[in-house]
């Protein structure tokens, strides 16, 4: 089994619904185990023109896919959720991107391994730091930790009873 984080983003149709029905479908993904999942967060959108607010986490799942496959099933289960393909980093019902497969570089044309942005992108960060354990945050951040980031007016924890994405 290989351990992989993937980060799921969504700010169209209802960010929170897409995000608790891609889990739904990580955790019915063929050999693989759906592990963990951090909290669900706010954030702002970075990209192209005005768009709503993102709803942001990081799943954690084990897998006897390759990674190829792997990113295969996590487009089959963008397009199930009516993800389009148009304009670079505009609107979307959900994103799934690959972060780590265990410890593998992957650089193909269609697979970038570690995922090439996340180091510089907090909504990547602070939910893989809610479950990713000390000694990959190390290895991958030179340690960050969940406990030392704050809510900001750009990414924020959403409660549980929070229905807004911009509370
Ligand atoms: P982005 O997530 O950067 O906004 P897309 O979700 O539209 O962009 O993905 C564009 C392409 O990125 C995909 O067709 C896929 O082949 C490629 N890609 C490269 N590396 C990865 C990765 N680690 N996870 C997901 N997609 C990746
Ligand atoms: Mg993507």
């Amino acid at each position: 089994m290989i351990r992989c984080y993937i980060a799921l983003g969504s700010n169209l149709g209802k960010p929170r619904e897409q995000l608790l029905s891609a889990l739904a479908a990580l955790r019915s993904l063929a050999d693989t185990t759906l592990v963990n999942c951090s909290r669900f967060y706010g954030s702002i959108a970075v990209g192209p023109g005005q768009q709503d607010n993102y709803v942001n986490a990081v799943a954690a799942i084990d897998t006897t896919l390759t990674a190829e496959q792997l990113l295969t099933a996590l487009q089959s289960i963008e397009s199930q959720h009516q993800r389009r393909r148009d304009v670079r980093w505009g609107p979307r019902t959900l994103d799934l991107d690959l972060l780590l497969y265990g410890e593998s570089s992957i650089n193909t044309d269609t697979l970038c391994v570690p995922h090439p942005r996340m180091h510089q992108r907090d909504f990547v960060l602070r939910p893989l730091a809610d479950i990713a354990p000390v000694k990959l945050l190390q290895s991958e951040f030179g340690g960050i930790n969940s406990a030392t980031f704050k809510d900001t007016d750009d990414l924020w924890v959403l409660n549980d009873n929070d229905q807004s994405q911009s509370a």
